[in-house]
């Protein structure tokens, strides 16, 4: 009997891990994230691992993402000592995100203490430290694409392109178990086939139970080709209008394909005028991991783009700037209009992108640009949703921006994908569905059950499945 427990990303989108038991694969978990919005602080100490880190034989990890892999640190710090099975473009994404989140909660950190020695309270301890992080990279064991890893006897696991992120896989975990052979998928997070710089998301066709994501679960995005027209409709408006752009962009993934597709219009002559900035330094690292990438994998790996090969993303688009300093961030307020702003953080919980809100918002010949999911409870989200004033630094701001979502760009697959993508197994396995918002999994779970004659769980947090 194998069995699987959700300790998160469940009936919510953040915070993935789900536990893998059984005699030939051990005890194994599927993802280590953290629940994301919010100070750094009270979050790592609030997530919880409801098992003994120490007794896990191995953890799979489907991508970088912080909400999948964002715990791994404390994990390690809890006594983790086994293998980190992942794509090595993962790996590489994975060094860049933990170090940056480290720094982030290092500094919340002392905020927090300075508050409490302020009150006379005692202070606290960091959950993990940078040497942790440094272990993390150290039990990282990189795996080619497709190709099966046995990780205990009898047990193996296969990472399929996902094409959600640089790195995104797949997970087929394939174990004996009560003198059969199991099969194991983990959707980890399903790309949009309209991305330009992964493949699409492999279809599987074996499967005894499926774990499948379900952040788009009730709508579906519009196509590439609408998208880029909308773009360009978007970026006529507000020249027209004398007013800038600002993209809060997530640093892995979406600014990559913002940055392919303004390259584009530049190409194209559309872009004359414009100056754009990519003003992350976080960004910008990832972005030279994705060059490196780009260049070195043959067309199995990732999508080969003959406009981009033997080039980098940023020499692709020749008007792109490079903010790496506060100075160089401030000094784009110099310019009153006609500037393309790309900084995150990508749901506006923090990061560089709240002080060009800050100086931009409350003019009405701003753009605000959404390209990625935006999670309940986040200032982005309030924005998609109309919020009429906002709060930022202790103050009040009227939006009187426009406010625009271009749904094509997202890194998640939209409904009709995921139903195709379900229905491509062809021996009836169990459903389970992970990594949505409750209303999302229910139209899903609906659609499924109509259409597909698929019946799907819901797990709860805590809840097991025996397969
Ligand atoms: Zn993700």
């Amino acid at each position: 009997m194998a069995t699987i427990t959700f300790f998160g990303a469940a009936l919510e989108v953040t915070g993935s891990c789900h536990l893998l038991e059984s005699s030939s694969t051990g005890r194994v978990i599927l993802d280590c994230g953290m629940h994301q919005g919010g100070d750094a602080v009270k979050r790592i100490s609030k997530d919880k691992f409801e098992f003994e880190a120490s007794s896990l034989d191995a953890v799979i990890l489907s991508h970088a993402h912080l909400d999948h892999s964002g715990l791994l640190p404390k994990l390690v710090s809890q006594g983790f000592d086994g293998p980190i099975y992942c794509t090595a473009a993962t790996a590489d994404l994975l060094r860049i995100m933990l170090n940056d989140a480290f720094g982030l909660y290092e500094r919340d950190m002392e905020r927090k203490n300075l508050r409490l020695q302020r009150k006379g309270k005692r202070t606290v301890k960091l959950e993990y430290s940078q040497k942790d992080v440094d272990k993390v990279m150290s039990l990282c064991v990189g795996v080619r694409y497709r190709s099966p890893r046995e990780f205990r006897t009898g047990a193996s696991v296969t990472f399929h392109d996902a094409g959600h992120i640089l790195g995104s896989a797949i997970v087929e975990v394939v174990f004996e178990d009560e003198g059969r052979q199991k099969h194991l998928v983990y959707s980890g997070d399903l790309g949009n086939a309209d991305s330009t710089l992964m493949n699409d998301p492999a279809k599987l066709q074996q499967a005894d139970l499926v774990l499948m994501e379900s952040t788009y679960g009730n709508r579906d995005h519009r196509d590439m080709d609408q998208t880029l027209d909308q773009l360009r409709d978007i970026l006529a408006d507000t020249w027209n209008r004398g007013g800038s752009v600002l993209i809060p962009s997530f640093a892995v993934g979406r600014t990559q394909e913002i940055l392919f597709h303004l390259g584009c219009l530049q190409h194209d002559g559309l872009l004359d005028g414009w100056k754009v900035y990519l003003d992350s330094p976080m960004a910008i690292e990832v972005t030279s991991v994705y060059d490196k990438w780009l260049r070195l994998l043959d067309d199995e790996d990732v999508r080969k783009l003959t406009e981009v090969q033997h080039k980098s993303l940023v020499e692709f688009l020749p008007t792109l700037s490079i903010c790496i300093t506060p100075e160089e961030s401030m000094a784009i307020n110099d310019h009153h209009k006609g500037v393309i702003v790309i900084a995150g953080s990508g749901m506006c919980t923090g990061g560089r992108i709240r002080h060009h809100m800050k100086h931009r918002i409350w003019r009405a010949e701003t753009t605000m640009l959404f390209i990625g999911f935006q999670a309940q409870g986040t200032l982005g989200r309030n924005l998609v949703d109309g919020a009429e004033k906002i709060r930022m630094f202790g103050d009040e701001f009227a939006v009187k921006a426009t406010i625009e979502t271009l749904g094509g760009f997202s890194a998640h697959a939209g409904q009709a994908a995921l139903i195709e993508w379900a229905a491509s197994f062809q021996n009836s396995p169990q459903f389970a569905l992970v990594h949505g918002e409750p209303q999302a999994m229910q139209v899903l779970a609906g659609k499924l059950s109509q259409e597909k004659q698929i019946q799907c769980q819901l797990p709860a947090r805590g809840e097991q499945i025996s397969f």
